[in-house]
């Protein structure tokens, strides 16, 4: 007898932000398999009837390999448990839930997805800063930026990113944070573009960084910019104002 695998996304942080879909899946799971990215608060709700196990992907260190963390859902599955694979934001936006997806589906497991509210959307938003506005920017693209831009073979194109107008919207980029500003100046980004560092969205100690995309490199080191954080480049950006995220306390601003 297979059980059922919930591909579930714990929104940016706080549960304020959990659907009550996610609540739902997660209160009733035999197994649930998380990362950090949930956060404490919602990771302190987990029942303490569920097994726990704790995947630990941060920041790039992985102490779970994820073909460990796929075949352990499906021994579970398996066993006919209700297990809960628990992403930050949503589990389709860089959360590697559509290969899960596809593993649980080639052993026929059952699996169903709860959207969560993505960081890629909420952390700008959080601060003041909307990924579009009819005044400054009518497309908005999201990327990885764990991907070293200068290595030949980029599955993003810089050359056309640097062009096209809008927002751009960088997730895990903080490591390669000198590369990107590098290779979007040298493909004719104007340096004058406003570049925001959104640091642990929705969490207590929140930080942004405010700077341009010659700038912001070096705003970052001094201040020691770390994951998880959201890197937006735009002229929405300009809309930011200190303390203009209302419900969500900042403590340090760096302007
Ligand atoms: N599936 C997630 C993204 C996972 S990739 C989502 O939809 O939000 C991990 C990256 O997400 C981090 O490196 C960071 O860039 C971003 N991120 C997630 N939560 C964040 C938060 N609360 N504050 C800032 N960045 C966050």
């Amino acid at each position: 007898m297979n059980g059922i695998v919930y591909l579930v996304g714990s929104g940016p942080g706080g549960l304020g932000l959990l659907t009550f879909r996610a609540r739902e899946v997660i209160d009733s799971a035999d197994v649930i398999l998380y990362d950090q990215l949930p956060g404490d608060e919602i990771l302190a709700t987990l029942p303490a009837s569920a097994e726990k196990i704790n995947c630990g992907k941060f920041g790039g260190s992985h102490t779970m390999k994820q073909e460990e963390i796929e075949s352990l859902m499906v021994e579970r599955a398996h066993q006919g448990k209700r297990v809960v694979r628990l992403k930050g934001g949503d589990p389709f936006v860089f959360g590697r839930g559509g290969e899960e997806m596809e593993v649980l589906r080639e052993q026929n497991i059952d699996v169903e997805v709860v959207p969560g509210i993505t960081s890629a959307v909420a952390v700008p938003e959080c601060s003041g800063i909307p990924v579009t506005h009819r005044s400054h920017a009518s497309q908005v693209t999201f990327l990885t930026g764990h991907e070293d831009p200068t290595k030949e073979e980029s599955a993003i194109d810089w050359e056309w990113l640097a062009r096209s107008p809008g927002t751009i919207v960088i997730l895990m980029g903080v490591k390669n944070l000198d590369l990107i500003t590098a290779s979007l100046m040298k493909h004719g980004m104007p340096g004058i573009k406003p570049v925001a560092i959104i640091e642990r969205g929705f969490r207590q100690d929140q930080r942004v960084t405010i700077g341009s995309l010659s700038d912001i490199t070096e705003k970052a080191r001094a201040t020691g910019v770390a994951p998880p954080a959201i890197i937006v480049i735009g002229d929405v950006v300009s809309l930011y104002r200190d303390g203009s995220e209302g419900a969500w306390s900042r403590k340090n601003t760096n302007q």
